[in-house]
């Protein structure tokens, strides 16, 4: 029988996650001899044997991979037999392993969630059960190579029973990082604001939890605010201590059975629900529902999330022997003070989070780097991101080489200011980073400067490029100019957004360009928001935007929309006269500063416009959270879409500016013949829609193109998306839209990295 050598070189994540023992089991069934080692570029496989045997291999490399292995690429180079006498696995080379990928944070495997509640097993009950398949990775990973001495595990030694498993390669947590159990891993630590261990931890803080008390509980990539979500008066005291009144709380059960109670769930959130990321995930809420509607203010949606780590399985089962049983959903909310970054570190968390909770449930393995959960919804059958981050970072976004520049330098991107992510780039893969925050304060800046550095370490990455936001005031901007012997490379923002939607469509070529959202600084200098484009990666052309409105006191009018509609008001020569309330002596102070033009910059920008219509209609009139008044203006017209306002559309040059004061008039004839608001803002999206339609196709008839790009933070409005793709589609055109960064601006830091590699080859 005439023998073979394949050499197999696989990329990918394929390290961490249990792949070398995967391949010798594979090997060993099949009779191969060879070896399998980590190499910098992922993992490569000599194996010798038939070439049927050998093609068996090959075929079920790919289709039996372990659960959290992602290959990216898989090359055979056919050789002479070496001659072999068995199949081993071979240590990593030591000091060539930068290039690999590292795995994002695990949900608690099925094996293991079967071994934690089994009486026999080693690790029976143990909060920090884990293996090859799941666990906490990214978090706590703190150099490379991946291995134990470069995680937080670091000081933990092994007992001989975990030590003898991490040595087999036929076991399940060979080379596993974090292993650990009883007798050797971390420990939870269940103490009062004072710091007084109680005993019997998850116990009694179920018992806490079931009697009203609010506990600070470590998790994965931090801390979290917990309460049990069906009492009111205990979510009422979290809201009231945590400074956040109105903004959506998260939860959290421990099964399907319990969301399925409070939620209605198709099938593709259910996959979502329970995949190894773990996210929250938006569902709209029961009707029926008894859970207290503080814990999501005027949202028909509830972001809920299933148990995903070992403590909260413990927390909600009943096998550990429990008085008082946990409440089934609990509220799991950031561990912060309203809009500050999450506490990941202990004795901060302790001192920040002293004056919220009464009792912290915590333990000792240090988290290395904070990683807020993952928000997404389920859109038409596949992910649409609010927040990518735990779960789901660092594994990169691989484009398609051939819409890249063939040298493929090396690009830091710095995101834009509001929910910030940077990205930086290797090759092909564009490491778009974990949600960072609104850079606005130290902590956040400082966790920005400081997770740059942690990722050019990981992935040995030396940027030779930085993109940034053009907006002169942001701290990203101000961060890039700090930079030394590197290309600087400014990006308009909407453009930033349509680059990236576009590039995670692998897309190259012209295309019409739609960008919805609330602020980015325009090449004129004036607040951009409302923007059709035409154009690529390197180049691009306004060719339509909304007409320019005030936002009397600036950054005030992101918080007051009531601000906003007073400014449309006196721009259309209406007396201003607004719902809600609003004190004649602030109506007046608005009047003046629009009048006499101070601090009013231009805008054009949608989200505002929708704001501005959520105070006129009295939907609501001052922001709690950031967009609120636009998520209330979404969800008042209950799915349903009106008949059109009218706009008018100006040509100027090679643009058109979208006139608005046909849709203000019509609103407000409309509040005149007392229709409902509901109503209104139904005819509002109509007229948003419309407007869509008519601009791309009138771009369409002049420019011949037929791919329209939907992105912006807007485009999280569900009714407004799935109008505009429907209306689209009827008109022949090719829709794209974010499936694996934010259409938020999570998402504008792989825009900005894919423009400034295109601009900076000229691509
Ligand atoms: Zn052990
Ligand atoms: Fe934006």
């Amino acid at each position: 029988m005439k023998l073979e050598r394949y050499r197999v070189e696989v990329n990918g994540i394929v390290q961490g996650v249990g792949f070398r023992p995967f391949v010798f089991k594979l090997a060993q069934g099949l009779s191969l001899k060879g070896v399998v080692l980590n190499t910098s570029g992922g993992v490569v496989i000599e194996a010798e044997g038939t070439t049927e045997e050998l093609e068996a291999f090959v075929s079920r490399l790919i289709s039996d991979a372990p659960p959290l292995a992602s290959i990216d690429t898989i090359s055979i180079e056919k050789l002479e037999p070496a001659g072999y006498g068995e199949f081993s696995i071979s240590s990593s080379i030591p000091g060539i392993s930068l290039n690999t990928l590292i795995s994002p944070d695990i949900t608690t495997c099925g094996d293991c969630r079967r071994e934690l509640f089994d009486p026999a097993d080693h690790r029976h009950l143990y909060p920090f059960i884990n293996c090859t398949n799941c666990g906490p990775r990214f978090t706590i990973i703190c150099g490379v190579p991946y291995d134990r001495g470069n995680t937080t595990m670091k000081d933990f030694v092994m007992c001989p029973v975990c030590g003898a498993q991490y040595r087999e390669p036929a076991d399940r947590r060979y080379h596993a990082q974090p292993l650990c159990c009883h007798d050797c891993g971390p420990e939870l630590v269940l103490t009062d604001r004072e710091g007084k261990a109680l005993t019997d931890p998850i116990n009694k803080a179920a018992e806490l939890l079931a009697t009203g008390s609010i506990i600070a509980m470590k998790s994965l990539g931090g801390y979290h605010l917990v309460c049990n979500a069906l009492d009111g008066d205990a979510v009422d005291e979290l809201r009231r201590r945590k400074y956040r009144d109105e903004k959506p709380f998260a939860l959290m059960a421990g099964d399907l059975d319990i969301i399925r109670k409070y939620c209605v769930i198709d099938e593709n959130s259910v996959q979502l629900l329970q995949s190894a990321a773990g996210p929250i995930v938006l569902l709209p809420k029961k009707s029926a529902s008894i859970l207290p509607k503080q814990l999501a203010p005027g949202n028909p949606d509830l972001g809920v999330m299933l148990a995903y780590t070992p403590v909260h399985l413990l927390l909600f089962s009943k096998e550990t022997g429990k008085k008082t049983e946990c409440p089934e959903i609990l509220v799991m909310t950031s561990g912060n003070k309203s809009d500050e970054p999450i506490c990941y570190e202990d004795e901060d968390a302790f001192n920040r989070l002293k004056g919220i909770a009464d009792y912290f449930l915590t333990n000792n393995r240090p988290i290395r780097t904070r990683t807020d959960d993952s928000v997404i919804r389920n859109f038409r059958g596949k992910e649409y991101f609010i927040r990518r981050s735990r779960g789901y970072v660092p594994a990169p976004v691989t484009i398609d080489r051939t819409i890249l520049p063939a040298d493929l330098p090396s690009v830091l991107a710095l995101g834009g200011e509001l929910k910030n992510t940077f990205c930086m780039t290797k090759d092909n893969r564009f490491f778009v980073s974990h949600h960072i925050g609104d850079l606005e304060n130290i902590e956040t800046l400082q966790s920005f400067e400081e997770g740059i550095e942690h990722y050019k370490r990981l992935f040995d990455i030396k940027p030779t490029i930085a993109a940034f936001d053009m907006h002169p005031a942001y701290l990203s901007t101000a961060y890039a100019q700090t930079l030394k012997d590197i290309a600087m490379v400014p990006v308009q923002h909407h453009h930033a957004h349509i680059a990236a939607c576009m590039a995670e469509n692998n897309l190259t070529g012209d295309v019409i360009g739609v960008a919805f959202d609330g602020t980015g600084y325009g090449e004129d200098g004036n607040i951009w928001g409302g923007e059709f484009f035409t154009g690529s990666y390197v180049h691009f052309q306004r060719a339509a935007h909304l007409q320019y409105f005030r936002l009397p006191g600036s950054e005030a009018a992101i918080r007051e929309p009531w601000r906003v509609a007073a400014s449309c008001l006196h721009q259309f020569g209406y007396k201003l006269d607004l719902p809600g309330g609003i004190a004649a002596k602030k109506l007046s102070l608005v009047a003046e500063m629009l009048e006499k033009e101070l601090n009013s910059p231009l805008t054009s920008s949608m989200g505002r416009l929708f704001e501005a219509v959520a105070a006129l209609t009295g939907i609501k009139t001052v922001n709690r959270f950031e967009g609120q008044a636009a998520i209330e203006l979404e969800h008042a017209a209950a799915g349903k879409i009106g008949s059109s306002y009218c706009y008018s559309m100006e040509e100027n040059g090679n643009n058109c500016v979208i006139g608005i004061k046909g849709i203000i008039d019509g609103i407000l004839a409309d509040i005149a013949a007392g229709i409902q608001p509901g109503a209104i803002s139904g005819r509002f999206h109509g007229t948003i829609v419309n407007m869509v339609e008519e601009v791309c196709c009138r771009i369409k008839r002049e420019k011949g193109l037929n791919r329209v790009v939907l992105s912006g933070g807007v485009f999280q409005n569900m009714l407004l998306l799935s109008e505009c793709l429907d209306r689209l589609e009827l008109q022949g055109f090719k829709i794209y839209i974010h499936r694996k960064v934010p259409t938020n601006d999570g998402g504008i830091s792989l825009g900005q990295a894919v423009i400034a590699m295109a601009r900076q080859s000229n691509f």
